[in-house]
């Protein structure tokens, strides 16, 4: 049983953290120092510690030499807070770890061979399937993958689900995350590398690098009106099984609205062994009101739907995953100047934040008096103006907000909204009407 914990530490607060972990056993004489070298061999000189958990280093800090302390240490633990690796000085990573994992490490004599036992689940974990979902705020994306989890939790598995908002608006794409597996889940960093990944909205095809990060032979699986074929040459990989279904149109005949969840994972119920289908069922009923009420035996029927048409194709074993362009990149908070200095990057015309959209403004150049209230109002300088007057809008980066169409002094506006994907002539007539 060891008595002395050294913490070796690049940032106070993970010898805070780790020192409060270990706070419970009451026998530990737990110590702290800088992972520098003079104050390093000193701790260890004068502590003789029989257990160093040290900071484990982050992606761009080095990796430490151990050699200065395996002669004067029985035993090393090195524990990231942020991405819960644990990993043993022998070797061995666990790759999800906890608090009780970095407990029973400095506890146990054989941390290797009994932290290779521990039931969890972490990256690379065989038997954990990790999917990522890709939609629009209000297509039901987040209830998609709590629904999945819903389901598996029902067959008695393990799972998690949650979302990375961005934008928090209707339109706004948004990426959600389940993770299934078969023992306690500690990973809770967003998915990387996913086995499966689902599309609920066609439009964002172009916009968002869907296969990136897919396993090869991975299951790419969208809300699509064609055959996969046709989605295959769109995406342009032949690394990966994909699987079309017409999820808007069934969605739309069995809801009545183009909410396209339910049927997408009544797809996946047919293409995976992820979940039962008696599972999922008992989820939607649950999910959507009282059992045998319209709106769940709607969203049965849809998901069944999806279940009974969805096609897929399978992955050509070996052929090259597609390699993605590069993404401009942006400095990370952590890399930023003091005081919020921001370096010019010349990113900021790159991402087409025009895909967030739901409606449109479609300039009326007849009815517009080029009175530039719409340029003025404008949050995103998407009004575009030569010689002082209105000529268009610049609709990759005109994000649907509305402004302008509010704004117009000309009644009805000279501007107005429509529909994403709404035939623009007939509904302007419509307006004019
Ligand atoms: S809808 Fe919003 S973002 Fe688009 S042009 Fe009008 S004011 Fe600008
Ligand atoms: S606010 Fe209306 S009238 Fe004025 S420039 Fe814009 S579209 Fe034309």
């Amino acid at each position: 049983m060891c008595e002395r914990v050294l913490i070796l530490y690049r940032h106070p607060l993970f010898a805070e953290a780790v020192r409060r972990l270990l706070s419970v056993e009451a026998d530990l004489e737990v110590h702290a120092a800088p992972l520098v070298s003079v104050a390093l061999d000193e701790a260890l000189e004068t502590l003789r510690p029989e257990v160093v958990v040290l900071e484990r280093p982050g992606t761009e800090e080095p990796e430490p030499d151990l050699s200065r302390l395996v002669s004067r240490a029985p035993r090393i633990i090195s524990f990231g807070l942020a991405d819960n690796v644990l990993t043993c000085f022998e070797g061995t990573t666990i790759a999800s770890a906890g608090p009780d994992d970095l407990r029973r490490a400095v506890r146990l004599s054989a941390p290797t061979q009994e932290l290779a036992r521990l039931p969890v689940a972490g990256a690379g974990t065989a038997g954990m399937r990790e999917l990522r979902w890709h939609g629009r705020g209000g297509q039901g994306v987040v209830t998609a993958a709590k629904m999945l989890a819903g389901a598996a939790l029902r067959d008695g598995r393990c799972a998690q689900a949650f979302p990375e908002y961005g934008p928090e608006r209707r339109g706004a794409p948004l990426v959600a995350f389940t993770r299934l597996a078969d023992a306690p889940i500690r990973l809770f960093t967003p998915v990387e590398r996913a086995d499966v990944v689902v599309l609920l909205d066609p439009t964002l095809i172009s916009t968002v690098p869907l296969v990136d990060g897919l396993k090869p032979g991975g299951l790419l699986l969208a809300n699509w009106a064609s055959s996969p074929e046709d989605l295959r040459q769109v995406l342009g990989t032949r690394a990966h099984r994909i699987a079309a279904v017409d999820a808007t149109a069934i969605a739309q005949a069995t809801l009545g609205r183009a909410i396209p969840n339910t049927v997408l994972v009544g797809a996946l119920a047919r293409l995976t062994t992820l979940v039962s289908w008696s599972a999922l069922e008992a989820e939607l009923r649950e999910a959507f009101g009282a059992p045998g009420s319209a709106r769940a035996e709607a969203n049965v029927s849809a998901a069944r739907r999806g279940y009974e048409t969805v096609q897929a194709i399978a992955a050509d074993e070996g052929a090259a995953v597609p390699v993605p362009p590069p993404q401009p990149s942006l400095p990370g908070w952590r890399s930023l100047l003091s005081g919020g200095v921001i370096r010019p990057t010349k990113v900021e015309a790159a991402p087409q934040t025009g895909a967030w959209r739901a409606q449109r403004p479609v300039l009326q150049i007849e009815r517009c008096i080029h009175c530039l209230f719409c340029w003025v109002f404008c949050p995103d300088s998407a009004i575009l103006v030569q010689n002082g007057r209105i000529v268009g809008v610049d609709y990759d980066h005109c994000k649907g907000c509305g402004i302008c169409a509010r704004e117009c002094p000309v009644k009805p506006t000279a501007i107005p909204m429509v529909g994403e994907g709404e035939p623009v002539a007939q509904r302007s007539e419509a307006l004019s009407a």
